[in-house]
């Protein structure tokens, strides 16, 4: 048995499915979870001593790649000084500074601890400020795992939502509309039916969260205009494209206007941070300011700060956005030759540094068109790169990140890694 089953089988009897957040458990994939003893750059290493090629990078935060020295040392000294105060401290203005920058429609900022925070505080304030009830959604985005966001299904454009997770009321998941994304005629319809009752569209600008899917022109377009029009909110959830896809995220790369933004991942360097940032007319109907209710024990945390502030600060200086898309770009048509070569039919949607292999032959543009991937497919690609000492995510509807510690031997290694493994598939 190896080290990471021995420790799998103690974790199982402690946590619930051995994990503490589920897609750590491996059920999309088959096997035995890997535990991980430490990382460096693009590399993670596991109990066993076993080194991978990381393609998770924490799910997005690593950027720069894992224990950058410029966030350790960011990180210690702020930890020597106290690791929390529960009042304000200058670190808080550093990171808010260069999130504000970055992201002109941020106007004023409210620091939280996690994605799903920020994104259920959105919501209440998009709330708070029309007045309305209703939120729409697009099927297959994930926004954190608050109530009214666990509405994924539902494929019906208008059909008002289900709740996917047990224990979401029936009467709170009806307030969630739930459409495709990428189909501008349902949110048409949608805002003519619901239009005075809609407070806000959230959406993930570029999806990762059902794998890479990319917005259409057409999309993006009724995504500017319609809540607009219609006095509803647009929150263009950034927690995963934040900083990942440009340093003004996926608004500058696509050139969308949204009245708040929530953040997470990157912001917080790898230590748990979120936030939510918008036009200060909104902002200001938060506490203390305003009526709607919103706080945080650890919020603006000065360890979380100071990591999240020296990252960004290093992609400001360094911005590693063209060698993370030359990187990309040589992974994603490597694994597309590969997968001709051997007369596999595969989808590689990437957008910046984000990718996702689709065993489909596509095109995947929403949930419906992801769902058709043959799931048991990537399940044996991934073993087969794991073994090879290549750690993608282990599921198929997921993103995969290329960090800045990515080297032309790193993309190499996982060619040839998944060209052996298109062997088992
Ligand atoms: C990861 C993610 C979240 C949730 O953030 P957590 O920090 O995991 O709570 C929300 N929205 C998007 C788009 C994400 O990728």
């Amino acid at each position: 048995m190896s080290r990471s089953e021995e420790f799998f089988k103690l974790a199982q009897r402690t946590f619930v499915g051995g994990v503490n957040s589920p897609v750590r458990a491996f059920k999309a994939v088959g096997g035995t979870p890997i535990f991980f003893e430490r990382a460096r750059g693009a590399h993670l290493f596991d109990v066993d001593g076993q080194r991978y090629v990381d393609y998770v990078g924490s799910w997005g935060p690593m950027i720069l790649g894992h224990a950058h020295p410029a966030v350790v040392k960011a990180a210690e000294r702020a930890l020597e000084r106290g690791s929390s105060f529960g009042a304000p401290c200058p670190a808080e203005l550093d990171l808010a500074w260069l999130v504000r920058d970055a992201v002109p429609s941020v106007e004023l900022i409210r620091f939280t601890s996690s994605g799903t925070e920020a994104c259920l505080s959105a919501l209440r304030l998009a709330r708070g400020f029309t007045g309305r009830k209703l939120i729409v959604k697009f099927a297959g985005c994930y926004h954190g795992h608050g109530d009214s966001l666990l509405v994924a299904a539902g494929s019906g454009a208008l059909t008002l939502g289900q709740p996917t997770s047990q224990g979401v009321p029936e009467e709170l998941a009806r307030l969630t509309l739930v459409l495709p994304y990428n189909d501008p005629a349902a949110l048409q319809k949608a805002f003519k039916k619901y239009g005075p009752k809609i407070a806000a569209v959230i959406v993930e600008p570029v999806v990762g969260n059902m794998g890479v899917v990319t917005p259409s022109a057409e999309f993006l377009e009724a995504l500017d205009r319609l809540p607009r029009k219609n006095g509803a909110l647009l929150i263009a959830d950034e927690v995963m494209t934040g900083f990942r896809v440009a340093l003004g995220g996926a608004q500058r790369a696509l050139g969308l206007r949204p009245d708040l933004t929530t953040f997470g991942k990157i912001i917080g360097g790898g230590l748990p941070v979120g936030a939510l940032g918008g036009a200060r007319k909104i902002m200001e109907k938060l506490a203390p300011l305003g009526p709607v209710y919103q706080a945080g024990t650890l919020s603006g945390n000065p360890v979380a700060m100071a990591a999240g502030a020296a990252t960004l600060t290093v992609l400001k200086r360094e911005p590693p956005y063209k060698v993370l898309q030359d990187r990309t770009d040589s992974l994603t048509y490597g694994l597309r030759a590969i997968a001709r070569r051997n007369r596999r039919d595969i989808t590689v949607n990437a957008f910046g540094s984000m990718f996702t292999m689709f065993f489909t032959k596509g095109p995947v543009t929403d949930l419906a068109s992801a769902e058709k991937a043959d799931t048991r497919a990537y399940g044996k690609f991934f073993h087969g790169l794991r073994k090879r000492g290549v750690y993608f995510p282990p599921s198929q509807f997921e993103a995969a990140f290329v960090s800045a510690a990515h080297s032309p031997a790193d993309i190499e290694k996982t060619l040839a890694a998944a060209d052996a493994a298109f062997h088992e598939v």
